[in-house]
């Protein structure tokens, strides 16, 4: 049998995964476990979600010849273009799939836990399209710091509900999802917002973020006259744009895989997001995964520019991928991140998500071929980042 770095039928990718999780929890999981699968084999459910993934979100998103940028860095970089999606970046793939999910599962209720707010927006936005009600958790000092994010899911119909426990943030807001879920098993469908979580959400999220490498394959074929490119590079939070950038080409290892974390203001600064090089075995949100932590085993709330990365675990996916070596890791500081997103708005007219910058920062960390081709996921475009970028470059 070829190698595979997938997910076994136990739910891990290699010693991570697995589904760690409360007594109370285990009945909904369990039945999201037994049903994922054939579910998203049904004809009517493909058939579903390929229609809204066309008309709604408006795929498939174009793969781009970066030809500016590809000078300028003496390569061929193409930019798979998730920031044009509805909603604005990737994590819609994944709100669309899980809506449809809870549907077939007879749910009329949907909770989710929000950091930056993009997921709350993500999950609200598909809740309004399918007539759901929607609760959002979100840290009390989150909820400060993303007014307009607030706004647009209040708007959306979504109630947004502030943790008010610990550090406040996002990790006190799974723990009020979870509690809730615990609460209301019967008619509530939790909707994880990136490659996280107990079995099977890591792994159905991946699916449907799967999309982006399906694509890029047909895309590439159509361009280059090969499906397979010589990288595919994405950058990090807790893995949901990377797993389904990487997931077509996991095991051709001809494909190399790079993955951008957020060094933050520097890896040794205690104030980082580079969960794989700092991290060490732990459970978080219910999986066995890399988890930056102290010795004692709390977890260390962690620091980027990037809302999104800030995130102190990383998808049980990657930390496989970082422990056997498929992937090569890198971890880019806020300076270059920003560096690379200014780079790209000068070089192609495209701003970028600063999540995206740092896929983008590849380049101060690794040169290329001439004739090699990388394809970067351009996971979200830059707009709701715009008073980060004016304050940063003093615009
Ligand atoms: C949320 C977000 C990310 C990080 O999440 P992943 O699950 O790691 O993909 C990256 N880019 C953008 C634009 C985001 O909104």
């Amino acid at each position: 049998m070829k190698k595979t770095y997938n997910i076994d039928n136990k739910g891990y990718y290699g010693e991570f995964g697995g589904a760690y999780i409360p007594e109370m929890l285990y009945p909904n999981v369990e039945e999201l476990r037994q049903n994922y699968l054939n579910i998203m084999a049904e004809t009517s459910f493909q058939d579903e979600f390929d229609q809204l993934l066309k008309d709604y979100v408006g795929r498939p998103s174009p793969l781009y010849f970066a030809k500016r940028l590809s000078e300028k860095h003496n390569t061929k970089v193409y930019l798979k273009r998730e920031d044009l999606n509805h909603t604005g970046a990737h994590k819609v793939n994944n709100t669309i799939g899980q809506i449809l999910m809870a549907k077939r599962l007879g749910k009329t209720r949907i909770i989710a836990e929000t950091g930056a707010g993009q997921h709350g927006v993500a999950t609200a936005t598909v809740c309004a399209l399918m007539g759901m009600e929607c609760i959002v958790y979100m840290g009390e000092i989150d909820i400060a710091r993303q007014a307009p994010n607030v706004a647009r899911m209040k708007m959306l119909g979504a109630e947004v509900r502030p943790a008010l426990s610990g550090s406040k943030t996002l990790k006190d807001a799974t723990n009020e999802a979870i509690r809730d879920w615990i609460n209301n098993p019967v008619k509530t469908h939790y909707i994880i917002g990136s490659a996280i979580g107990p079995h099977p959400y890591p792994d159905m999220v991946t699916r449907f973020q799967s999309i982006i490498s399906k694509e890029i394959k047909w895309q590439l074929n159509k361009k280059e006259g090969r499906e397979n490119p010589d990288f595919v590079v994405a950058c990090i939070g807790g893995g949901s744009n990377a797993a389904g950038t990487y997931y077509h080409f996991i095991d051709d290892e001809d494909v190399g895989i790079i993955a951008i974390e957020a060094a933050g203001k520097g890896i040794q600064s205690g104030e980082s997001a580079a969960t794989s090089v700092l991290g060490k075995e732990g459970i978080i949100h219910g999986c066995k995964t890399l988890l930056m932590q102290t010795s004692d085993g709390q977890i260390t709330e962690p620091y980027s520019i990037s809302a999104g990365l800030d995130y102190p675990g990383v998808g049980p996916l990657h930390s496989h991928l970082y422990t056997s070596g498929r992937a090569e890791f890198f971890s880019a500081t806020d300076d270059e991140a920003m560096a690379a997103g200014l780079e790209l708005t000068q070089l192609e007219g495209i701003i970028p998500a600063i999540e995206s910058s740092h896929a983008l920062a590849i380049f101060s960390h690794k040169t290329f071929k001439p004739d090699d081709i990388v394809v970067i996921s351009l996971s979200g475009r830059g707009d709701k980042d715009l008073q980060n970028y004016i304050d940063y470059f003093n615009l």
